[in-house]
């Protein structure tokens, strides 16, 4: 018999006084780009992220470490609150280290602190969109006719009513899931491709934006779970006439964000313009089947930006230029992107680089 949530034989159990203990789930990105999770059980209410033990796990289970050498250490970074649990139980976003002290190669996060102590001063803010696509568990889109498709692109984004939109039950409970857990979700939408969703986390400051947002597809991955959907990053999850998935990344910094601002967004996307390659490098893998110029992109091979313009990389939105300061869209990035390494080469290249 496939296997079914049972919510109502979980609550009376979950309902139990846990004593003064607490449930701590560390949550990691593994070797394949995915995210894994365990549990410990945790003395008291945690407030400090310091009081968190570093743990370990077996790397060469999840194509981080070999096997004779598999210890990978788990080392607290933030902190959310548990929706599953609730309560005093916490969700730990942590990061890899080998055994020698080494970050592990799925660390960017290592990385990317360094770069964001380094441009503090200018306070950059990131607001990320992220796009997926929901699955049956058969492998056809959630919600499509057996063996057909939909009618064509049109109803669909920010749509309302049967047969134009998916999975709402499902979205809402990631919302109220994100709100609670602390995540910085600023709003959600229906998008282009039917079963296709987009919510937005920010603005966060600098290295909180990839705490966040991986927390927040932890959360989208885990609810799915109980709903029988699979989760898709992928950026171009159906060839054909149908919109890819990406993660615009819009960014300012303090300047940009005062009056006369914009002169700093246009330096900006001046520095941008000379490392689009190396951006689109670590911009997400077969990002090439979603940026091809049509549905709502740039062409991966060039370079481009302007005042509302959905075909350029770099977009700045018309209320921005009309009272001339704010932030400025990347559009270019995949759904399936580690944002530490994006936000990372953003500061790099518009900051700490002439
Ligand atoms: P779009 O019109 O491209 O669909 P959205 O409303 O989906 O835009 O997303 C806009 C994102 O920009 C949000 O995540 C928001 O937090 C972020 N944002 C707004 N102001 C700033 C800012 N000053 N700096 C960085 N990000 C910002
Ligand atoms: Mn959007
Ligand atoms: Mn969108
Ligand atoms: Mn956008």
């Amino acid at each position: 018999m496939a296997y079914a949530y049972k919510p109502e034989l979980l609550a009376p159990f979950l309902a139990l006084p846990q004593g003064d203990k607490i449930q701590a789930e560390y949550v990691w990105v593994d070797g394949d780009g995915g995210l894994r999770s365990k549990t410990t059980t945790v003395a008291k209410k945690v407030t400090d992220i310091g009081s968190l033990r570093i743990w370990d796990f077996d790397g060469s289970s999840t194509n981080q470490a070999p096997g004779h050498d598999s210890d990978v250490y788990l080392r607290p970074a933030a902190i959310f609150k548990d929706p599953f649990r609730g309560g005093d139980n916490i969700l730990v976003m942590a990061e890899c280290y080998n055994n020698d002290g080494t970050p592990n190669k799925t660390n960017y996060r290592h990385h990317a602190k360094k770069v964001m102590d380094l441009a503090k001063d200018h306070v950059p803010w990131f607001g990320i969109e992220q796009e997926y696509t929901l699955f049956d568990v058969d492998g056809a889109p959630y919600g499509w006719p057996k063996g057909g498709f939909p009618g064509p692109q049109g109803p669909y984004y920010c749509g309302a009513g049967a047969g134009k939109v998916f999975a709402r039950d499902l979205i809402e409970a990631h919302y109220r899931a994100c709100l609670y857990a602390g995540i910085n979700i600023s709003g959600i939408n229906a998008e282009v491709m039917p079963s296709q969703w987009e919510y937005q986390v920010g603005p966060c400051e600098g290295i909180s934006m990839g705490d966040h947002l991986w927390m927040s597809r932890y959360l989208l991955i885990r609810i799915a779970e109980q709903w029988g959907v699979k989760v898709s990053f992928h950026p171009k999850p159906l060839q054909g006439d149908w919109n890819g998935a990406g993660c615009h990344t819009n960014y300012s910094t303090k300047e940009m964000r005062e009056p006369g601002g914009m002169k700093h967004i246009e330096a900006a996307i001046e520095k941008l313009s000379k490392k689009h390659n190396e951006h689109i490098a670590v911009y997400g893998e077969d990002n090439d089947l979603r940026l091809t110029g049509r549905h709502e992109t740039g062409h991966i091979g060039s370079f481009s930006s302007g005042v509302a313009n959905r075909g350029a990389s770099i977009r700045i939105p018309r209320a921005v230029a009309a009272q001339g300061f704010g932030y400025m869209e990347d559009r270019r990035p995949a759904s399936n992107i580690d944002p530490y390494r994006v936000t990372g080469i953003i500061i790099e290249t518009t900051l700490l680089s002439d």
